[in-house]
């Protein structure tokens, strides 16, 4: 019998030819059909970092990945290719590349689109002598409910991006020239007389060039010659159920990019929003207003003087993700002011680093902290006059029967322990 090992590889082998050449540029890079302009930018920045070879040094597959990224984005990124792919396929573009027109799919270096996106010449900042850019820090506020539930979220900042209309060049037809006054260098050197026939030499910056070596006859008019511009960029996150305040999601080469160097990383710290009565009320919840520490969640629950004393009460508190945890007390159960209550497992799920959530995870498998319910009491202030006179009466008539006598009570130090009841 052949082994089922061999039989895998044999068809593996039958497969691959066909595949080779004709994977699905929309499966290449995890989009669907219907993807957007954006959609596309997005799934090449996060896949050609992915696979970029420097991030996988020695393994082919990552570096064959690493082109058919780009491959696939090329082709989609075009409006007039997209089109011919989406209705004749692979063999449409190859005759459409035959029919002489430029752009399209292959033939382009993957590593000049990898460095239109993140700079530095396609390569990451490790060896090749580019250096990295710095890093940026930015805060994401969210309300305690998605650090509850947990949440995919969009978010867009504003920072330096390689100009895509010159492609970084700051040229309008892509032609840069080295500078003729400082040959390139962007310094010149200059001579002082300091004294009759005494010379001191000077080291400036470049005037022509603006210390650049290098002069654009046609500036690009998108960015002014600048090769960057200053504009939005919109990135995902994933917000883990139980991520404490403070944490850093890290975006690798999301931070400012410029053609001189590889872009640094973006930091995103995690800040919890103070609820806000106005914000959102049609998802408010109680939870909205629980307060977190750790993995526990506090909340002050209001009593009447009734329902502290006699019991007989519920309330229905509705969670962060709309659940409702039950408080109650039977008749005759007693709550004091100040009493603090532990509902188990009602605080915040208990997250862990490396470890990801299913996001349509089970409750009970999870690990919650506590939720923590302080009673406040409330005592009337105010009191219809019959009802003032009916607990007046009650008090008089328990009183006599307990024999207290408030002016006795007031004899300390004198202490007759034994009979002596509360007085109500
Ligand atoms: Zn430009
Ligand atoms: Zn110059």
């Amino acid at each position: 019998m052949i082994p089922f090992h061999f039989l895998l590889v044999i068809s593996v082998l039958l497969i691959l030819p066909l595949t080779l050449c004709a994977e699905d540029y929309y499966k290449i890079l995890g989009v669907d059909k219907s993807a957007s302009e954006r959609d596309i930018k997005r799934a090449y920045r996060t896949l050609s970092k992915k696979f970029h070879p420097d991030k996988n040094p020695g393994d082919e597959s990552a570096k064959k990945k690493f082109v058919d990224i780009a491959e696939a984005y090329e082709v989609l990124s075009t409006t007039s290719t997209r089109k011919i792919y989406d209705q004749y396929g692979h063999e449409g573009l190859e005759q459409h590349k035959q029919g002489g027109s430029r752009g399209g799919g292959g033939g382009n270096d993957p590593f000049d689109l990898f460095s239109r996106f993140f700079g530095g010449g396609g390569h990451f900042g490790h060896g090749g002598g580019h250096r990295k850019g710095p890093d940026m820090e930015v805060k994401l506020s969210l309300p305690l409910r998605d650090f509850y539930t947990g949440r995919d979220l969009e978010f867009s900042i504003e920072k330096q991006q390689i100009c895509e209309s010159c492609e970084g060049s700051g040229s309008a037809d892509g032609t840069v020239e080295t500078c003729n006054k400082c040959g390139g260098r962007g310094i010149v050197i200059q001579k002082h007389m300091i004294a009759p026939g005494m010379y001191k030499q000077v080291q400036t910056h470049c005037d022509k060039c603006g210390g650049k070596g290098k002069s654009i006859k046609s500036p690009c008019p998108v960015c002014h010659g600048q090769r960057v511009v200053r504009k939005a960029s919109t990135l995902s996150a994933t917000i883990e159920p139980g991520m404490s305040k403070g944490s850093r999601l890290t975006f690798e080469n999301e931070a400012d990019e410029s053609p001189d160097w590889v872009a640094g990383d973006l930091v995103v710290i995690l800040a919890e929003d103070e609820p806000a009565l106005g914000v959102n009320d049609g998802e408010r919840t109680d939870g909205t207003f629980f307060r977190r520490k750790g993995k526990d969640l506090f909340w002050k629950e209001v009593l009447s003087l009734r329902e502290a004393w006699m019991g007989e009460w519920t309330r229905n508190l509705t969670h962060l993700d709309g659940h409702v945890v039950q408080l109650s007390r039977k008749r005759g159960e007693v709550v004091q002011p100040l009493a603090v209550e532990t509902v188990r497992g009602q605080g915040m799920p208990i997250y862990r680093e490396g470890h990801l959530h299913d996001h349509d995870h089970d409750h009970d498998t999870e690990e919650y902290g506590n939720l923590y319910v302080e009673y406040t009491v409330i005592l009337p202030d105010q009191m219809e006059s019959g009802m003032e006179k009916d607990f007046h009466a009650l008090w008089q008539k328990w009183r006599k029967k307990n024999g207290v006598d408030l002016g006795l009570d007031l004899g300390r130090p004198v202490v007759s322990v034994g009979e002596v009841k509360d007085e109500l």
